[in-house]
């Protein structure tokens, strides 16, 4: 099967024209003159390890039931989001405007600044550390990228990095399971 990346367009207000969009309580404004100029991948599953079943969206709207898993106690009262979900088959869920701040990195640094929520999109890839991602998946991400990027000239080419490389101590996604130079092979298509 030949993947092909399509072309995504992104509006004056930050959001991808046909998508699927799921409005997210969990965001708010960007710095003033804070130009965005990351992207920060990661890697979910609720419950961990298992795909599907619409968890996500849930907890990215805090209405995850605590009930369906204890995994979902422990995670239910947090107030977290990311900017688009990728899921299995390469289904692109925005939740959040990218003039907003998303909050999908936490305490975190990429080169000399803090912060990253700031000045960063917060992509999140449906997946955990060591089964692979889809090869939908990839195609999505780098469509995602390169929409950015028309738009945000300050997003060079190097600068998609993984949420383990920018709070290292804290975090693992998106995984060794991640393939960077897959990924980075379909940047360059
Ligand atoms: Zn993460």
């Amino acid at each position: 099967m030949q993947w092909r990346m399509t072309k995504l367009c992104i509006n004056d207000a930050g959001w991808l024209q046909s998508v699927e969009v799921v409005e997210s309580p969990n965001f708010d404004s960007r710095p003033d003159n804070t130009p965005v100029k990351l992207v920060v991948v990661h890697g979910i599953s609720l419950p961990p390890g298992e795909f599907g079943g619409g968890h996500i969206k849930q907890f990215f709207c805090n209405n995850l039931d605590p009930q369906l898993h204890p995994y979902f106690e422990s995670i239910c009262s947090m107030a977290v989001s990311a900017h688009c979900l990728v899921e299995r088959d390469g289904n692109i869920v925005q939740f959040v405007s990218f003039l907003d701040r998303a909050w999908h990195a936490g305490e975190s640094q990429w080169r000399d600044e803090t912060v990253c929520n700031n000045f960063s999109v917060g992509i999140e890839l449906e997946g955990c550390d060591d089964q692979a991602y889809c090869e939908a998946q990839y195609v999505s991400l780098a469509s995602l990228f390169a929409a950015l990027r028309s738009i945000y000239p300050q997003i060079t080419d190097d600068a998609i990095t993984g949420h383990s490389d920018i709070a290292p101590v804290r975090k693992t996604d998106p995984g060794p399971a991640f393939d960077w130079a897959k990924l980075t092979g379909y940047l360059r298509d």
